[in-house]
């Protein structure tokens, strides 16, 4: 896109509040974090920071209409997300706005309400220090993993694993490896009508998994693979007047 990709970064914020260990690894929280890090990447016209405390809890039509791609983290407070923002944020991605789908925004109401299933996986937080997870790449031809190694490794997180219960993805990007032994679809996406939906697993609250480059590489990627395509003329649904002459 000529102008620049508009984007907004959902944080639910309660983790920053509430756990010393993530305020030390997170001074910016999580979601000024990441937003830091895409206002400065080429191609990003802006980032706007939205939490669940803001008004509208950051989902506004009027910061809808102003975002191109959204990234959510959420955990501890899905069920306050009102169904009225979370339906707005699903009809935002049905006309197409991107969505990028952070770890335990697995269960967030708009990602459940777009896959049409209860998306429930296994987890694991081991110790302190947690477990190494190795995220593979499955599709080197993925414009998502445009400069990034074969793999990624991080040497402390919290273990996902299968069966992750979510629709078949369009394109499956990553599969993780963890220590433990299991394997996880860390990296899917999905087209949703005139929007793109991408999961990404890494990002739990209290190892610095978005302090890592290639993790973060891997969110700004999603993101401009999730920026709307807009056509020259839209396109018509309904009743439709055909083109040829109809005997
Ligand atoms: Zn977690």
């Amino acid at each position: 896109m000529s102008q620049g990709i508009r984007v907004t970064v959902w944080n639910e914020g309660i983790h920053e509040k509430e756990m010393p260990r993530c305020q030390e690894i997170y001074p910016l929280g999580m979601g000024g974090t990441i937003a830091s890090y895409l206002e400065k990447q080429p191609g990003i016209a802006s980032v706007h920071c939205s939490l669940l405390d803001d008004p509208d809890q950051g989902l506004s039509e009027e910061i809808l209409d102003n975002t191109d791609v959204m990234t959510w983290w959420g955990h501890k407070a899905h069920d306050q997300v009102t169904d009225e923002n979370a339906r707005r944020v699903q009809e935002r991605v049905l006309k197409g706005m991107g969505l990028i789908v952070l770890h335990s925004g697995h269960y967030s109401k708009p990602f459940t309400s777009l896959m049409g299933t209860r998306c429930n996986l296994k987890w694991r937080e081991h110790g302190e220090h947690g477990e190494k997870e190795r995220l593979w790449v499955v599709d080197p031809a993925h414009p998502i993993v445009e400069g990034l190694p074969e793999y990624i490794e991080l040497p402390s997180t919290e273990m996902y694993g299968e069966p992750f219960g979510i629709p078949q993805p369009d394109q499956l990007v990553f599969i993780s490896w963890f220590q433990g032994g299991e394997v996880f679809r860390s990296g899917c996406c999905w087209h949703k009508e005139a929007g793109r939906v991408f999961y990404f697993k890494p990002g739990h609250e209290s190892f610095p998994i978005y302090h890592n480059e290639h993790v973060m590489k891997v969110i700004y990627n999603a993101v401009k693979w999730a920026a709307p395509v807009r056509m020259a003329r839209g396109y018509t649904q309904g009743n439709y007047q055909p083109l040829e002459q109809l005997d």
